[in-house]
């Protein structure tokens, strides 16, 4: 698997995650910023806020709670 990290600002960043969303396991929209994570699922809309959970040596690993779903 393949993540296209950009790299908007200083200690903010946007990757796309496939087959993340907890809700139809579509590809997920995801901005890090120091105030927390925030992910957007571009085919159901569900917008999120993973928790993230960095291991040296699993990478990065998403935890989603409370979705925020409409
Ligand atoms: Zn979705």
């Amino acid at each position: 698997m393949t993540t296209e990290v950009r790299v908007i600002s200083e200690g903010t960043a946007e990757l796309q995650v496939p087959h993340s969303c907890p809700t139809c396991d579509g590809a997920l929209e995801l901005r890090i910023s120091p105030d927390g994570a925030r992910s957007f699922c571009a085919t159901c809309h569900t917008i999120g806020k993973p928790r993230l959970h960095q291991d040296a040596h699993h990478g990065i690993a998403l935890h989603f709670r409370d979705l925020g779903r409409c």
